[in-house]
């Protein structure tokens, strides 16, 4: 039984929920004491890849509201599920330094998890993501994920498939296909391709160093891939966070979010694919949604991305060459960097 609350309030000014839960008591950790290694209390031993209950969820099944809605003031449980997906025994390292079986074995619980949380009809959406560094307030260094589970559809997901479903219907294509036939053709963004998949840093970047990574086929959820697909989507993840620790001389905090159609929603228009945002905008300075940015939700971008994905490109070939000195043969090529007139 839950001994906190967990709830959703709705916020009416901006017509989104808030996910609510209030302090529990939880059975902090030793310092010292890393909970996510092989031998601690929730882990055991002979895993390579391993999901676990996130032990202070925001969501969970069993939740308990703190309040009764009243009027505008709707609260409702804050029903669902919060895991998370230990990568690797190895107590420090980054995607990159994962072995590529391991990689793969992580997309596919990825996979796992995405149907085994869709498959309860009270979540309508399933988010994976990673969190990278103390900047983004990650304490816990030892490699992983986590995953949410939903009972609605995130605002920024929601957007996306109206978008999505409008350019599907008044042009009778997929939206991200064509943001990806652009990139193609334009070229000076792209940064690494390989069978299945194209990564860039796009057009419209938010973050200095955002890179989008977009299946080359067109297909809605991490759960519709073939197994070629899930191969190269660990090479790619490897690539880029390969790259990103290339960029400076310090591994580069970045969050992760792969974006996938909601569970219980056909959405055909629906092209899933992962975001990458680093929070540097340069190797000293760090990029704030400030003022502008979180109040008005208008990003500056204080440089022109084509500049920061050539520097990107330069990053890339150096994390190229480190994977390559480690034995790692990557499965596709640096791509572009031509200019168009
Ligand atoms: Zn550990
Ligand atoms: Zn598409
Ligand atoms: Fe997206």
């Amino acid at each position: 039984m839950a001994e906190g609350f967990n709830e959703l309030r709705w916020n009416p000014l901006l017509g989104a929920w808030v996910i609510v839960s209030s302090k529990r008591r939880g059975r902090p950790w030793r310092s010292g004491e890393c909970p996510f290694c092989p031998g601690a209390p929730e882990t055991g031993f002979g895993w390579r890849v391993l999901t676990l209950d996130n032990r202070y969820p925001a969501l969970r099944p069993d939740a308990r509201t703190s309040r009764a809605s009243r009027g505008l003031y709707e609260v409702k449980p804050g029903y669902g599920y919060c895991k998370v997906i230990v990568e690797s025994p190895q107590h420090e390292g980054d995607l990159s330094d994962l072995p590529f079986d391991d990689l793969k074995l992580y997309v596919g619980e990825l996979i796992r998890v995405t149907r085994e949380l869709c498959a309860d009809p009270n979540v309508q959406h399933v988010i994976p993501f990673r969190n990278k560094g103390e900047v983004i307030g990650v304490s816990l260094t030892h490699p992983h994920s986590q995953v949410y589970a939903l009972p609605f559809v995130p605002p920024r997901v929601a957007r996306e498939m109206e978008s999505m479903r409008r350019h599907w219907e008044e042009r009778g294509e997929c939206l991200l296909c064509s943001i990806l036939r652009l990139e193609l053709e334009e070229g000076e963004r792209l940064l690494y391709g390989n069978g299945s998949f194209v990564s860039f840093l796009p057009f419209f970047a938010m973050w200095p160093y955002e890179v989008h990574v977009y299946p080359r086929r067109h297909f809605g959820s991490l759960c519709e891939m073939s197994a070629q697909e899930v191969e190269d989507l660990a090479d790619a993840l490897k690539v880029i966070t390969a790259m990103y620790n290339s960029l400076f001389d310090f591994s580069l905090p970045y969050m992760m979010v792969f974006h996938q159609r909601p569970c219980r929603v056909e959405a055909e228009y629906f092209h899933f694919h992962v975001e990458f945002y680093p929070v540097h905008r340069e190797r000293d300075k760090l990029k704030y949604a400030a003022g502008i940015e979180w109040g008005a939700w208008t990003f500056t971008y204080d440089s022109l991305p084509e500049e920061k994905a050539a520097e990107l490109r330069q990053a890339l070939l150096r994390g190229l060459a480190s994977l390559g000195a480690r034995g790692y043969r990557a499965r596709g090529a640096p791509l572009g960097g031509g200019k168009v007139d």
